[in-house]
């Protein structure tokens, strides 16, 4: 099926991101004054969900609560992941507003037609994956950002049993 792995292993249909302390850091405010980073290997699996041929019938999504969206959608459209893309352009569907994730999942489910079983969840607060994982989306707790090593579990024990986070 997917040349990297194996034929019984099951890709998600949809990858959605957080933005604050998963994607960037440090998290957005009103000051506009700290420089806002790319957090760990994040850069890179971006690329890869974009590009890569395992993930050619996936889509990418953002789900975040934050308090300052403007500025949210605006880092979007300025912060580059490569010469020729801007974070905006992995992202299909974007959910970008002060409720909470119950919400965000809701609109995702209704806008791509995506079971939320064939989704997968990557967030740096655990609150957020109680109330999501009881939807039957797998969650994937990044306290402090994404690596490689994480991203790869998370595709491993896709999808999780009994709403059991992976960490
Ligand atoms: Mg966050």
């Amino acid at each position: 099926m997917k040349e990297n792995f194996p034929e019984t292993c099951q890709i998600p249909k949809l990858f959605v991101f957080d933005l604050d302390d998963t994607v960037w850091g440090p998290e957005l405010d009103f000051s506009m004054k700290k420089p806002v980073g790319y957090l760990k290997d994040i850069q890179e699996i971006l690329i890869e969900l974009h590009k890569g041929e395992s993930f050619k019938n996936s889509k990418l999504a953002v789900a975040s609560s934050s308090g300052v969206p403007k500025r949210g959608q605006k880092k979007l459209k300025e912060m580059n992941l490569s010469d020729y893309l801007v974070l905006e352009d992995v992202f299909s569907f974007i959910e970008i507003y002060r409720k909470d994730k119950d919400r965000h999942f809701h609109a995702l489910n209704e806008k791509t037609g995506i079971d939320f079983c064939d989704m997968i969840f990557y967030d740096n607060q655990m609150n957020n994956h109680e109330i999501v994982k009881k939807l039957g989306v797998t969650c994937v707790f990044t306290p402090d950002g994404l690596e490689k090593k994480l991203f790869q579990k998370s595709l491993e024990n896709f999808p999780s049993k009994d709403g059991k986070i992976i960490v």
